[in-house]
């Protein structure tokens, strides 16, 4: 049996899989700040989904920068008690065999290339509206591979805007559309209903970010992922007729989607992984 996981900003999820094409029920956590707390609570999510069987390797993704060797995390603005842990090396103790990381937004987009809303498109960026803004590039099925992760939520989108709640720079895409950010300018959750006017900005900003991805990236299709991102809200044809309006170069829009595995993106992206990793 393989052992996969999704660790983000606010939740962590784990879930086996005995023959690599389909995943046992998630135990799902809250991610807690403190890196040791974390790893009591895996110790015990490992013996509840290992009953004594053993794993062939443990594969998943982790919200932050990782380190070049990819072992463990340099940066994790939304985790910074986490900075310097050594994942890798302490997950591999836990389950006793080999581990596989990759950035978490890298392996949701993963998943939702191969079996989701961008599935049969050759080029896929994905965008993840969660905690934070992070987002991914997938090029045939492949994680596209920069020498750090790509951290499309730190582009700036207005060199005097907010103050971006991840890093602490001016007007990034991050300042305007992540959940940290909403919550800290609204003072609470935004609503399906009644909110429409903050939708539209949010949808407005999107936008610019996405003009910005394409002219980078040129992919086919971008998928919107993450809770702010698949929330009822955020209404994807008013990101559209905004992106629209953006002048650009190319003679044709890439399309623009809404998440279809929502949560379980990076579960099935890590399934993939594994995948990968074995052929
Ligand atoms: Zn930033």
């Amino acid at each position: 049996m393989n052992i996969i996981f999704d660790i983000g900003g606010s939740h962590m999820r784990f879930a086996s899989s005995n023959n690599g094409e389909t995943l046992g029920d998630p135990i799902v956590l809250n991610t807690p700040q403190e890196y040791p707390t974390a790893i009591t609570q895996i110790k015990d999510v490992a013996k509840s989904l290992m009953q004594s069987k053993s794993v062939n390797g443990v594969y998943g993704g982790i919200a932050g920068v990782l380190n070049e060797k990819k072992s463990g995390l340099l940066r994790a603005p939304h985790l910074p008690n986490w900075e310097g842990a050594e994942l890798q090396k302490d997950f591999s103790e836990i389950f006793g065999t080999q581990v596989g990381l990759e950035n978490d937004c890298a392996v949701a987009g993963l998943g939702e290339a191969v079996g989701g809303a961008g599935k049969n498109y050759s080029i896929v960026a994905y965008l993840a509206l969660g905690t934070g803004v992070g987002g991914t590039r997938i090029q045939n099925n492949k994680i596209d591979q920069g020498r750090a992760n790509f951290e499309v939520g730190h582009q700036i989108i207005n060199i005097t805007g907010p103050k971006c709640p991840g890093c602490g720079g001016l007007g990034h895409l991050e300042s305007y559309v992540s959940g940290s950010a909403l919550q800290k300018q609204h003072g609470r959750k935004l609503n399906e209903n009644g909110d429409e006017q903050a939708w539209d900005e949010i949808a407005e900003f999107l936008s610019i970010g996405i003009h910005n991805l394409n002219m980078h990236w040129s992919p086919d299709v971008v998928v919107i992922g993450g809770a702010i991102g698949s929330h009822e809200g955020l209404k994807i044809e008013t990101v559209k007729k905004y992106l629209k309006q953006l002048p650009s170069p190319f003679p044709k829009l890439p399309e623009v989607k809404k998440s279809t595995l929502g949560e379980l993106a990076g579960l099935y992206g890590a399934l993939e992984l594994l995948r990968n990793m074995n052929n």
